[in-house]
């Protein structure tokens, strides 16, 4: 079974995760979306709020399941099995960042990091600017899943 663990804070899940996840399941049997704790940051929303979001957006997805965890991401691929990272890439700064990251991994592990380029229509999307966007008042449901705007 080919299992990829996606990992991230989803602070909230925005439409560029989604659209990585919905195609991450095309290439594997199961795709792990794992929320990352980081007790050093604080978040908007709360990591139960933040697990809810996805599950209700992949609801009738049997192969996406929604973990949280903390530690290393290669440690705890090698607890549930996953063979794979799956990571987003939005443009030249998620690139460097992620390299370093994932050659890192492939020193620390023989876990493969796959990355998906970002779709067009979603490129500009982060969950700091959906973030803002909510501070601020604005309308953010064209940026997110609908489980996300409907809260
Ligand atoms: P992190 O705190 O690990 O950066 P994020 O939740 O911001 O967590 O992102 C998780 C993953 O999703 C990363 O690989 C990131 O590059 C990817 N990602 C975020 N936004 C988009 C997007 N709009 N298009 C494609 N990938 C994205």
């Amino acid at each position: 079974m080919k299992r990829a663990l996606f990992p991230g804070s989803f602070d909230p899940i925005t439409l560029g995760h989604y659209d990585i996840i919905k195609r991450g399941i095309k290439l594997f049997d199961e795709v792990v979306v794992a929320i990352g704790i980081n007790s050093e940051k604080s978040y908007m929303f709360s990591l139960k709020e933040r697990q809810g979001f996805i599950e209700e957006a992949f609801k009738d997805e049997p192969k996406v399941k929604v973990v949280t965890y903390e530690g290393l991401t290669i440690d705890f691929c090698k607890v549930i099995n996953a063979q794979f990272i799956l990571r987003g890439l939005r443009n030249p700064a998620d690139f460097e960042f992620e390299k370093a990251i994932a050659h890192t991994n492939r020193k620390l592990s023989k876990i493969e990091t796959v990355f998906l380029l970002t779709a067009a229509q979603t490129s500009y999307i982060s969950s700091s600017i959906v973030r803002d966007v909510i501070r601020n008042n604005g309308d953010f449901s064209v940026l997110v899943p609908e489980s996300v705007s409907v809260k």
